[in-house]
């Protein structure tokens, strides 16, 4: 995120967790623990991928975990509520947690309806 200028005050590390990893958007959306626990509470599991999958290998296991049709809305509001979440903590100094990103996935797909097909979240 520093390459795009989204750094804290010379801050680098993740705002999700307590680990003192570089925010980089693979750690931000996929390897962060915070965000693990999340995509492991819609039934991702991204253990049972091989070492440093690609973005294509991500999306196909969320294809297979989710409903096919909605796989696609699924992976970005995940990723959407997740930023959201980080951009809480930073900004509002929220702590982030698994039960309120969830709460907030549940409502994204009203929130974003035009961008997505009808019905699309009513299986979360
Ligand atoms: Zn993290």
């Amino acid at each position: 995120m520093d390459r795009r200028h989204c750094n804290r005050d010379g801050v680098l590390s993740c705002a999700l967790c307590t680990s003192s990893s570089r925010e980089t958007s693979g750690h931000l959306f996929f390897t962060c623990q915070f965000s693990v626990e999340c995509w492991l509470r819609i039934g991702v599991d991204w253990s049972s991928l091989p070492s440093a999958p690609s973005l294509p290998d991500r999306l196909h296991l969320v294809k297979a975990c989710v409903p096919a049709r909605i796989h696609r809305e699924v992976f970005l509001s995940v990723a959407w509520e997740l930023w959201k979440c980080r951009n809480d903590k930073i900004f509002n100094d929220i702590t982030p947690s698994v039960s309120s990103w969830l709460a907030r996935l549940r409502v994204s797909p009203n929130v974003q309806s035009c961008r997505f097909n009808s019905g699309s979240f009513d299986l979360l």
